[in-house]
């Protein structure tokens, strides 16, 4: 997957993509990440990116010309036109994990980064596919969003974290929370280890699991948990764990 990302601040990226799993993803050819200064396409002597809103008010709003010209530059090689322009906005559609999911088999995005008051309407109205939130709140930039989505939507394509089984039982991938997870020692300050666990029996270990996810989502998140979609089995776990 190749993945540009738009920005004013290019150097907010540094780190971020250089460490870990992404910075692996990366190195094998998985993913491929081009940071873009949007300033480069602003043509004028000074350079300028910003301007006064119309009608008034505070803060200074992205002009559309370099925003556009960038976004076209990044396309040019996009014959197939495969590429799927985002705007990270916190008005837009909140991101997800099913967001994650459907965004990791595109081929190309294209993560167009706001700042100050925002980017001028025109640009959304004419170059973006989709408008995407990481949340009901307001930063100042949407570099940390779009590290955020590149995160998410990384671990996600296939080969990046070698087990797929490593993020099928994430929390939020099949609807629901995550079972607790235990590590060595088998009894830290007090606390023992579930005995399932350590007993080998992977039907029992599978049915503990399912059930701390099932009692984890309804005591946290009650509100991802829709009964009338629920198979036999986590039916009756759920009910055992009611009674518990
Ligand atoms: N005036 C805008 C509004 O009220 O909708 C907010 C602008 S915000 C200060 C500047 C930029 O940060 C936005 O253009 C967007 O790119 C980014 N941003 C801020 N909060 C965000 C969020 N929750 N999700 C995604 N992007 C966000």
């Amino acid at each position: 997957m190749k993945i540009d990302i738009l920005t004013l601040f290019p150097e907010m990226f540094m780190g971020p993509f250089d460490n870990s799993i992404i910075k692996r993803a990366r190195e094998k050819g998985m993913l491929e990440i081009h940071l873009t200064n949007i300033r480069d396409f602003a043509f004028d002597k000074h350079k300028i990116v910003d301007d006064y809103p119309f009608g008034g008010g505070s803060g200074m709003v992205m002009k559309p010309d370099p925003v556009f010209t960038a976004v076209e530059h990044v396309k040019k090689n996009d014959k197939e036109k495969l590429s799927r322009v985002i705007l990270l906005c916190p008005q837009g559609r909140v991101f997800k994990q099913e967001t994650a999911k459907r965004l990791s088999g595109e081929a190309h995005l294209i993560l167009i980064c706001g700042h100050y008051e925002g980017i001028d309407e025109r640009v959304r109205e004419m170059i973006v596919d989709e408008e995407i939130s990481i949340g009901d709140f307001v930063l100042t930039g949407g570099e940390i969003p779009a590290m955020v989505m590149v995160d998410a939507i990384s671990r996600l394509i296939p080969g990046v974290l070698g087990d797929e089984d490593s993020y099928v039982n994430d929390s939020f991938y099949n609807g629901i929370l995550e079972h607790p997870q235990y590590t060595r020692p088998r009894e830290y300050k007090g606390i023992q280890v579930p005995e399932v666990l350590l007993s080998g029996n992977h039907e029992k270990i599978r049915q503990w699991r399912r059930k701390k996810s099932l009692q984890r989502t309804m005591q946290r998140r009650p509100d991802l948990l829709k009964r009338e979609d629920l198979s036999p089995e986590d039916s009756k776990l759920l009910e055992q764990t009611e009674e518990d």
